[in-house]
């Protein structure tokens, strides 16, 4: 289920690290001193406004410039940073770099809605330490406009703690942070995540994204739709990689979409210009 980075270098590195735990091991070891080393960067991928094309925000995406191993995706990481507890130090560089040009668009832009950064968050992250305190620190820090800053959780972040997760994420909507409900479609999906928990968007995995023989996503992408709105929840769907995709998802009343159609995950300053924001020199 290799996820494509637009390069193969990926393919050559991960046979290696599974084939052997030391690999492993040294990936964990090298990933410890990464973010000293500046090797953990953000880029940012446009979630564009279907109605009329507009780039409505942005959302945050991980990648590791490994020395030896080239820039690395999340899957080539997420994992092990998870099993180590590096993910918190790692989220906490997301959160801090995401509210950083968050605060760098707004202040360069005049436009309402202001632009919005969505940050993934891991399980560990929100059950394992205290997110709340986090995501108030970058939000005074940076003068984060409320709901401009979203965290995007998958199910497996309320299913490991339900009660847990429900405290947390009802605190951290209070601050005044987006909750967005990530890769729906995927796993498990109990609909009842979606009462119990303070999402205000729903992401619909790509998977239901892509046309199908059959034709049965499209009748599933118009439910789930349909479902968020009567629920009161914005939907952006993921993966749409042409101008097809994009008129589709908009007749199916899909608000916001993300794809390769639109742009690929860029850097700070790509973002920057191409919200023409670009008036600072982008970290
Ligand atoms: P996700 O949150 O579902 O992110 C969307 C993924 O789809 C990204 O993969 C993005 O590059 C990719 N994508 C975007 N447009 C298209 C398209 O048109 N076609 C296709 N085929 N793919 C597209 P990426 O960047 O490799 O990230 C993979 C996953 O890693 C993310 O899935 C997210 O769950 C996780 N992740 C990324 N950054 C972070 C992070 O900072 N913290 C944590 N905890 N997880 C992260
Ligand atoms: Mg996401
Ligand atoms: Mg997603
Ligand atoms: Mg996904």
């Amino acid at each position: 289920h290799a996820k494509k980075l637009g390069g193969d270098r990926i393919e050559v590195f991960r046979p290696a690290m599974r084939a052997q735990r030391t690999d492993r091991l040294a990936v964990e070891m090298d990933l410890r001193r990464a973010l000293e080393r500046n090797e953990i960067k953000i880029l940012f991928q446009p979630v564009v406004r279907l109605e009329d094309r507009t780039v409505a925000g942005f959302e945050a995406l991980m990648r590791w410039d490994h020395p030896k191993h080239g820039r690395l995706g999340p899957q080539e990481f997420i994992g092990i940073a998870e099993e180590s507890g590096l993910i918190v130090e790692l989220g906490l560089f997301a959160l801090e770099r995401t509210a950083q040009e968050l605060a760098a668009w707004q202040a360069a832009l005049d436009i309402d809605p202001p632009i919005f950064a969505s940050v993934n968050v891991s399980s560990r992250q929100v059950l394992r330490h205290d997110l709340l305190q986090d995501v108030k620190m970058v939000m005074s820090r940076w003068g984060v406009l409320r709901g401009t800053l979203k965290l995007e959780v998958t199910e497996s972040v309320v299913m490991d703690n339900p009660e847990y997760a429900t405290q947390i994420l009802n605190r951290i909507a209070d601050l005044g942070a987006g909750l967005s409900l990530d890769d729906f479609g995927t796993g498990y999906s109990s609909l009842s995540y979606l009462q119990r928990f303070p999402f205000d968007t729903i992401k619909i995995d790509r998977a239901f994204v892509r046309p199908d023989a059959k034709g049965v996503r499209p009748i599933i992408l118009r439910s789930i739709v349909t479902m968020a709105h009567d629920l009161g929840m914005e939907v952006v769907a993921e993966g749409a990689e042409n101008e097809a995709d994009a008129v589709e998802l908009y007749e199916m009343g899909c608000e916001y979409a993300q794809g390769y159609a639109f742009g690929p995950p860029m850097t700070a300053l790509e973002a920057r210009k191409l919200v023409g924001a670009a008036t600072t020199e982008a970290a």
